[in-house]
């Protein structure tokens, strides 16, 4: 058998929190919250399906949603998109960058990704018959070489994928990076995919910017979301995915195959939600400064040194001061002899860097970030 991603194992995120439960470590590994979701929104999931919801939803998802998306874009970036043709529900923006990757990639096209890059997205390109063109960013602040990225556009470049807030550097797209992508889009013929699923979490006041507010740039955009990180539950595995009409329609002609819609009553729960309580969606920003705010505090003894977190739900710090191990091979000790669990960011690089840097969440509980921190500070 010939596998068509013969260089891929398991996901660090599973291979961490697998390792977490094995050793009863404090999981700050994979992203995900460690307290409740809003009490009403989970009471809806149970009332809709009590109530018959249960059956498929309407492929590109059920219209209450789709409109609540759009009233969504239109209140935070000031675009009005049309729910029945530019939105298309999906199960997590996993499922969403797969399709659009799908929808885009053909054999032979180039694909420019950062590195850091999240990882479903090479798979995804190489499933394709794409080749993943990869820059790197570097600490302490990730940003962005817009000239290196032009540099690296050739005549088989298909498509830019970026990711602002970025996971897991934390790293937000200024105004003018927004600006440098979209020229480069429009001057080449590219498309985008603008991975936003941390677009509520921008910190200390930055403008809260998307491809949404760069009217040319969306225009050959996939700009794709998660009410899993919104609303605290990525379990539910629902997301969104918007693009102008035809490359919704190409869009949705994949996702049809790949699970035709997604899971019925919590479509109905997140619509109320986002009709009743969109304060919780301006709030969010707030909450997760306090905690990247707490969390650095309970680390200011330690001797891990914090790199800055502009949004995102994500931490990196350098350990070097600690211990001269690789970062997989610091987070396996953390996570056996610490028990703490983190996650090493070289695994994310084509070329890894020799820092010594890893990622904590913290959406957590202060009382779980506390027993980390003070795992932490003893090292
Ligand atoms: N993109 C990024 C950058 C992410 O961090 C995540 C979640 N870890 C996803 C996409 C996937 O989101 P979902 O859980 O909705 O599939
Ligand atoms: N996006 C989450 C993270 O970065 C994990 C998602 C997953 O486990 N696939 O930690």
């Amino acid at each position: 058998f010939k596998s068509k991603l013969p260089q891929l194992g398991t996901t660090i995120f599973s291979q961490m929190s697998q390792l977490a439960t094995e050793q009863q470590a404090i999981n700050l590994s994979q992203g995900f919250p460690d307290f409740a979701a809003n009490a009403q929104l989970v009471a809806a999931l149970a009332d809709y399906s009590a109530q018959g919801l249960n059956q498929y939803a309407p492929m590109p998802g059920i219209a209450p949603l789709r409109e609540q998306i759009a009233a969504l874009i239109q209140r935070c970036y000031g675009r009005s998109v049309c729910p029945q043709q530019e939105v298309t529900v999906t199960s997590g923006a996993t499922e969403a960058l797969l399709v659009a990757i799908s929808a885009l990639v053909s054999v032979g096209d180039e694909v420019i990704i950062f590195d850091p890059a999240y990882d479903s997205y090479a798979p995804a390109i190489a499933l394709n018959g794409g080749t993943a063109v990869h820059i790197a960013l570097h600490a302490p602040d990730y940003r962005v070489n817009w000239q290196q990225v032009a540099a690296a556009i050739t005549p088989r470049t298909k498509l830019i994928i970026v990711n602002s807030p970025h996971n897991p550097t934390g790293m937000v797209f200024s105004q003018a990076d927004w600006l440098a992508l979209q020229q480069l889009v429009l001057q080449h013929n590219l498309y985008c995919i603008s991975d936003e699923v941390y677009e509520h979490m921008v910190f200390d006041d930055a403008p809260k910017l998307s491809a949404n507010n760069f009217t040319a740039l969306a225009q050959r955009s996939f700009i794709v979301s998660s009410f899993g990180k919104t609303f605290h539950v990525t379990g539910w595995k629902l997301g969104y995915c918007v693009a102008p009409a035809e490359l919704s329609s190409e869009f949705r002609k994949i996702h049809q195959y790949v699970t035709f819609s997604s899971f019925t009553p919590a479509q109905y729960a997140i619509a109320d939600m986002l009709a009743k309580q969109s304060a919780q969606v301006q709030g969010l920003a707030d909450f997760y400064q306090q905690k990247r705010d707490s969390f650095a505090a309970l680390l200011a003894s330690s001797r891990f040194r914090l790199l800055h977190c502009q949004g995102t739900y994500f931490q990196l710090v350098d350990y070097s001061a600690i211990s001269a191990l690789d970062d997989v091979a610091f987070c396996r000790w953390l996570t056996i002899e610490h028990k703490v669990a983190a996650i090493p960011l070289s695994v994310f690089y084509q070329t890894p860097p020799h820092s010594r840097i890893i990622r904590f969440c913290f959406a957590k509980q202060h009382s779980t970030l506390q027993a980390a921190a003070e795992a932490l500070c003893q090292l």
